[in-house]
């Protein structure tokens, strides 16, 4: 008897985006202009190979901002900060580099806007998450939190025809969907944010998971428990078809009894994992009988963001100084 034909189907949208890149350089060049250490408040991106890498390479990796030592650099991370983390940062003479993402900061001015004009803004998101707890922040008397559809009966607003709805970037679509639905049924009025708040990252990989789901017998999203985008990869894979799903930060993690009868293997990564981990999971697959691997495409991303602008005006600087020195 013939040996059924093993294969992946390999997601493309995958791994990093456009802020994670940015974010993770911005740590590199920093260690370079500056020195090590550098002080990175919370995991720069969700993802335990990135923070131990930059760890290895002199980024000391902090909770708040009381455990820099006052006068040094402090990189704030991807998901962004509360206003009152700049204030910390200023009355601890701290350097500080943001490198938030731009499109969670497009989010942070969102709620700034609607928070003047008096709205109540509902956030959907997870509760505790950080880029929840740095958007809130920004106007913490008129946001409340609605963590996915069940919440929505816990929901009070003052004026029923002023309320609008913000959302983490990093969510399931089809689950905000169906909260703003529900909250659309108690709030008639309910406004919707200017442009989306989940972001391309987030919607391209979990667009491309869909497709190839409903054909794997098993999907391995290679990501960090605590990465939000990543965990809702699984969540997306599993609800459109897939039979098992599986999030591992490295390939060893892979168990063979995951792959025991399976013919299908869909693999993809969340938006802070970097592709050498993806290719060595690929290899790993390879070695028990899966080596043909063919790359699904849903969309070809280009995005790319400049570096925080504190740390291009010190780049800038310190090549002005090597050319006149
Ligand atoms: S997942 Fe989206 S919001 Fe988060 S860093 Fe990447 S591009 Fe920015």
């Amino acid at each position: 008897m013939t040996e059924p034909r093993k294969r992946v189907l390999l997601a493309k949208p995958r791994g990093y985006c456009a802020g994670v890149d940015r974010a993770v350089q911005t740590v590199e060049e920093a260690l370079k202009l500056y020195g090590a250490p550098v002080y990175v408040r919370k995991q720069i991106v969700h993802n335990k190979h990135v923070v131990s890498t930059l760890e290895a390479r002199g980024a000391i990796f902090v909770e708040e901002n009381y455990e820099v030592p006052e006068g040094s650099t402090v990189v704030f991370s991807a998901h962004g900060v509360a206003p009152e983390v700049h204030e910390q940062a200023r009355e601890r003479n701290l350097k500080a580099i943001d490198a938030t993402c731009p499109l969670v900061t497009k989010v942070h001015h969102e709620a700034k806007r609607f928070a003047a004009e008096d709205y109540d803004i509902l956030l959907i998101g997870h509760e505790g998450h950080e880029e929840v707890i740095g958007t809130s922040g920004e106007a913490p008397a008129h946001i409340q939190l609605v963590d996915g559809p069940d919440d929505v009966e816990n929901v009070v607003v003052r004026d029923p025809s002023k309320v609008v709805w913000l959302s983490q970037t990093t969510l399931s679509v089809d689950e905000t969907m169906e909260t703003v639905a529900r909250l659309k049924t108690r709030l008639p009025l309910l406004q919707s944010p200017p442009s989306d708040d989940i972001c391309y990252a987030t919607s391209n990989r979990q667009h491309v998971i869909k497709e190839i789901a409903p054909d794997c017998d098993v999907v391995i999203v290679v990501g960090s428990t605590n990465s939000s985008n990543s965990v809702r990869l699984v969540e997306v894979a599993l609800g459109a078809g897939a039979r098992a799903g599986h999030l591992v930060d490295y390939a060893a993690e892979i168990q063979d009894e995951w792959l025991a009868g399976a013919t299908t293997v869909g693999v993809s990564s969340g938006a802070s994992v970097p592709d050498e981990l993806v290719m060595e999971v690929l290899a790993h697959l390879a070695e028990r009988g899966f080596g043909e691997v063919t790359e699904y495409t849903t969309a070809e991303e280009r995005l790319t963001f400049s570096l925080p602008q504190e740390l291009r005006r010190d780049m800038k600087a310190a090549a002005a100084a090597r050319a006149a020195g």
